[in-house]
């Protein structure tokens, strides 16, 4: 027997599809007590692990109960992360607006104002994500760490606010889509993976990131009035304009 796509599932959600011993993301489940000694394909058997750590700790018995261990922490901490709390959802129009103010400093929106027949709706733009192929690896590895992974300066305002603006977007959108967003973010841009990069490329990616996880969030409500974020696509549709939205 294997585990069932559904026992699989729930393991990579729990995990935010990220290793339980080494946090990449990318995961395979092992069975903690193998199969040929009758293990279960139950949840509780179950740990998500990335290939790396599945060849050096999964055949190795001693570590069954240090992958048992380490798979409730880090199920522990991403329930954490992610667990849904009133009060963030009630803050978060001024985090977004505060979030603007700061953007608006080294992004440079496009101030053309769409027309309100042009511009996509809601389930428009998550399509548009979710039809995005994958980026170059480096690329996506790099930046999917920059933006959901680092902590950043717990001292730094803006730091802080970006922590929780990225989380509240995950516990909204879900994992795939934040995938998604930043493969599109990653193959906007012009850098060369293979041959490395500079910091301003990566901040500019930062950006480009930022502003398409904002535009999903300004598009929920489509119908207030209020100034917003809006998306139209190219004459080739294989790309996104932004603009306000008056
Ligand atoms: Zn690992």
């Amino acid at each position: 027997m294997a585990f069932t796509e559904k026992v699989k599932y729930v393991i990579r959600k729990k995990a935010l599809q990220r290793c339980c011993i080494c946090h990449n993301i990318g995961v395979e489940i092992h069975h903690i007590i193998p199969q040929a000694e009758n293990g279960p394909d139950t949840l509780e058997n179950g740990a998500p692990l990335c290939p790396s750590c599945h060849e050096t700790y999964g055949a190795n018995k001693t570590k069954r109960k240090f992958i048992k261990e380490a798979r409730d922490i880090w199920y522990e901490i991403c329930e954490k992360r992610y667990s849904y709390s009133e009060k963030r959802f009630d803050n978060i129009e001024s985090t977004l607006s505060d979030i603007k103010a700061i953007l608006s400093k080294n992004f440079n929106f496009n101030e053309t104002i769409i027309s309100q027949k042009k511009y996509l709706t809601f389930g428009e733009i998550v399509a548009f994500y979710h039809n995005q192929t994958d980026a170059n690896e480096i690329g996506f590895k790099v930046c999917y760490e920059l933006i959901f992974s680092t902590f950043g300066d717990e001292n730094n305002k803006e730091d802080m606010l970006f922590n929780e603006f990225r989380d509240v977007f995950v516990e909204i959108f879900g994992i795939l889509l934040a995938e998604k967003v930043v493969n599109y973010s990653v193959k906007s841009s012009k850098i060369d993976w293979n041959k490395g990069f500079t910091e301003p490329e990566l901040n500019s990616i930062f950006n480009v990131c930022y502003i398409n996880m904002l535009i999903l969030f300004m598009q929920l409500d489509n119908d207030s009035e209020i100034e917003k974020l809006g998306a139209t696509l190219t004459e080739d549709n294989n790309d996104l304009l932004y603009s306000i939205i008056k």
